[in-house]
């Protein structure tokens, strides 16, 4: 085949694929890196692939290293090329990410797990939009492009030796994955290079026959062409050279896929192509391009409207160029693209171009952020709705974590989002019911974190419903939502259940007919729709038996007096969330018995009437009446910063004179206010009293208690 000078085109010198090569190669870009610590990465690799061999026969370690070439020849950072070297070994062999990180650092750790989590990604490329679908997931887990460019140097280098697979369905199916999932990639983050190498040697897998046949006409074209592309060359370069502007010349041979797909698009055949050479013009400066461009136009015949600026309006993926066609010898088309050597750059490595490394730059954030910043750029320069579109879900993806349905489908939800998330995303019922989840096999609890790239399933239990402290783990609108609609209507259905004893207990028969005959009258007068309605205020205490049985009695009242501001302030709202556990909406007293306060360990009971009343765990008459009780329930305290606790102190003081007074001082002086007190006993030498004081919680009153010790007169405290 004619050699056309292509700049990039050359693969790996394969002479050369050794670890000095290497370090040779990054030198000459970067001459102060760290060559110890890639050999260090080398020998790893080495020596944990050291059984492995290739489809080829060649060992193992030949892969990693021409993978990590290859991220040199895009002249990466050091960390990218050990990631390089080590991306198969956590996958592959008994390394694992904990000696890699040890070893490398967290950045080369963090690489290599991203690379290692991107090649467990099963694609089945069997739509559009799963692809689609796929290609969005890959871009989600790169966030940091490194990954993706790594993972596209180590499919490059497994296309290239493709060929050495024995299996022709793995073979195919390798290159499928190529043309629908990776070639895309690369074009998308701008690494048209990539990208057409990737695109032909799927082709020749895919379409062997269409391949082999287009090579065989490209080298028939070749010979008879060789002289005319040539002629075309310098003829370009003396035009321009005589208008004063210093160029490179070079024509370049369309690539085998791009031919055929053209051949497909238009529907001709090979000799109806015009244009299986194009010319490429590299000046120095982005004004060079458009006098380059005013001296061919003015020198030869400009076939109308192909004349196409991408330098003042870029693609998508930052591509920059002026393309236009003229008339050739024997009536030929010449297409000829114009650019400067940086834009050749960025259109050949896309994103890759834009990497500056910078000699011992310290901050992994200022590298991390000049990669994201490359990204970011390309995904703003957007054109047209359905793009603009497109690169917008890109942006979204960075906060969100995208998870797989047992049968492939995508669920998408925002960072952080857990397993309960995900059951709600599925279906409410599927939520409600959840107790846990297979995640990618293995059972975890509810309130694991998923990840991108998650294959999850829901496991559910008829048994099973939320609780309260579900709301706390789940982040997504709709599971929040939903939970929240749940236990709403769970606590109706207990107050309305409590409801019903309290009716049905508290109320003579004569007093139930009543309400039956006048039960639009009492439902007006408290405001209320139905009977369910009242059962249920009746259990959250919000209407009591006492007024109920009062609005049966008397025809008379009609409507529902406000209720007086004292009234008000004490009612038990202020006191909300105070205590969390099952019936905490209701109103809440504390037990007078044993006066718990926070800190204490607590239990809870419902009284009819009442509510729910809390005791200390340890109250022994709470225990005492256990069986008139009921159950107790499990109640813990909430929020209760703001608010204070009736402590109860027994003192046993000495019988001094101004043995009351000293305790009472001492109580003033810490600012607690004591509402009662109250000599119980009378001894001889001694006597006991008992004091009600309002404390924050059981730090503060055990404070209180260790100040009483220290009076001469105290001889003992201790809490009722
Ligand atoms: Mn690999």
């Amino acid at each position: 085949m004619t050699q056309i000078p292509f700049k990039n085109s050359a693969n790996t010198d394969q002479k050369n694929n050794t670890i000095q090569g290497l370090i040779e190669k990054i030198r000459s870009y970067n001459s102060g890196f760290d060559a110890s610590l890639l050999q260090k990465a080398y020998d790893f690799a080495e020596s944990h692939h050291k059984e492995q061999k290739r489809a080829s026969g060649d060992p193992y370690i030949s892969h990693p290293l021409s993978v990590a070439f290859m991220l040199a020849d895009l002249k990466l950072d050091l960390s990218s090329i050990i990631a390089g070297l080590l991306h198969d070994t956590v996958e592959d062999t008994v390394a694992t990410l904990e000696d890699v990180e040890k070893i490398f650092g967290s950045e080369v750790a963090f690489l290599v797990s991203s690379v290692t989590k991107l090649s467990k990604i099963n694609f089945q490329t069997k739509s559009h939009a799963q692809a689609e679908n796929l290609r969005k997931l890959v871009i989600a887990m790169a966030q940091d492009i490194r990954v993706l460019i790594v993972k596209l140097m180590d499919r490059l280098h497994n296309m290239e030796t493709l060929h050495f697979l024995p299996s022709e369905e793995s073979r195919r199916h390798v290159a499928f994955e190529t043309l629908e999932i990776y070639a895309p990639l690369a074009q998308r983050i701008g690494m048209s290079g990539v990208q057409e190498k990737l695109q032909n040697l799927a082709f020749a897998v895919i379409h062997p026959e269409s391949y082999q046949s287009i090579v065989a006409r490209l080298e028939e074209f070749h010979e008879k062409g060789k002289d005319i592309v040539q002629s075309v060359v310098e003829n370009l370069q003396s035009i321009l050279k005589e208008g004063g502007l210093a160029a490179y010349v070079y024509g370049r041979e369309k690539k085998s896929y791009s031919i055929w797909r053209k051949i497909q698009r238009k529907n001709i055949n090979f000799d109806e192509l015009s244009d299986l050479f194009g010319f490429r013009i590299i000046v120095e400066a982005k004004a060079d391009c458009y006098q380059a461009l005013g001296l061919i136009h003015h020198a030869k015949v400009v076939i109308p409207n192909t004349f196409k600026d991408y330098i003042s309006t870029p693609k998508a993926n930052h591509y920059q160029s002026l393309h236009t066609k003229v008339l050739g010898p024997h009536g030929t088309r010449i297409e000829i693209q114009i650019r400067t050597k940086y834009m050749e750059e960025v259109a050949e490595r896309g994103v890759a171009a834009h990497w500056h490394y910078k000699q011992g730059a310290p901050a992994h954030d200022v590298k991390k952020y000049q990669w994201l910043q490359g990204l970011l750029d390309i995904l703003e320069k957007t054109s047209g709705a359905e793009e603009f579109l497109e690169q917008t879900k890109l942006e979204m993806f960075q906060d969100q974590v995208l998870c797989f349905t047992p049968k492939g489908d995508m669920i998408s939800l925002p960072r952080g989002a857990t397993v309960i998330d995900f059951a709600y995303n599925v279906h409410s019922e599927v939520g409600n019911k959840c107790t846990g989840a297979y995640v990618n096999g293995h059972v975890v609890p509810l309130k694991t974190e998923l990840q991108t790239g998650d294959s999850v399933q829901i496991i559910t239990g008829q048994n099973y419903q939320p609780s309260s402290d579900w709301e706390q783990y789940a982040i997504s609108g709709k599971a929040q939502a939903n939970i929240r609609r749940f236990l709403r209507m769970q606590k109706r259905l207990q107050f309305k259940a409590l409801g019903q004893q309290i009716y049905t207990k508290e109320l003579e028969e004569s007093e139930k007919q009543t309400y039956v005959k006048s039960e639009s009258r009492v439902l007006k007068y408290f405001s209320l729709h139905s009977f369910d309605d009242l059962l249920a205020f009746l259990g959250e205490g919000r209407v009591s038996i006492a007024e109920v049985k009062n609005v049966i009695q008397n025809a008379q009242l009609l409507t529902r007096p406000l209720p007086k501001d004292d009234e008000y302030l004490n009612s038990p709202k202020k006191e909300m969330g105070a205590v969390q556990g099952p019936f905490s909406e209701m109103p809440i007293h504390y037990a007078g018995c044993c006066h718990p306060i926070p800190g204490d360990k607590i239990i809870g009971v419902v009284v009819q009437g009442k509510g729910l009343v809390v005791h200390r765990h340890q109250c022994d008459l709470f225990k005492s009446k256990q069986e008139e009780n009921g159950k107790a329930l499990d109640i813990h305290w909430g929020k209760t910063e703001n608010l204070f606790f009736s402590g109860r102190l027994l003192v046993s003081l000495k019988n001094t004179i101004g043995a009351l007074g000293d305790v009472v001082t001492l109580v003033a002086k810490e600012k607690v206010e004591l509402v009662n007190i109250r000599v119980l006993k009378r001894y001889k030498d001694s006597f006991d009293i008992m004091m009600d004081l309002q404390v924050k919680d059981k730090e503060h009153i055990e404070r209180l208690m260790g100040l009483l010790r220290f009076l001469f007169s105290v001889q003992s405290v201790q809490r009722m």
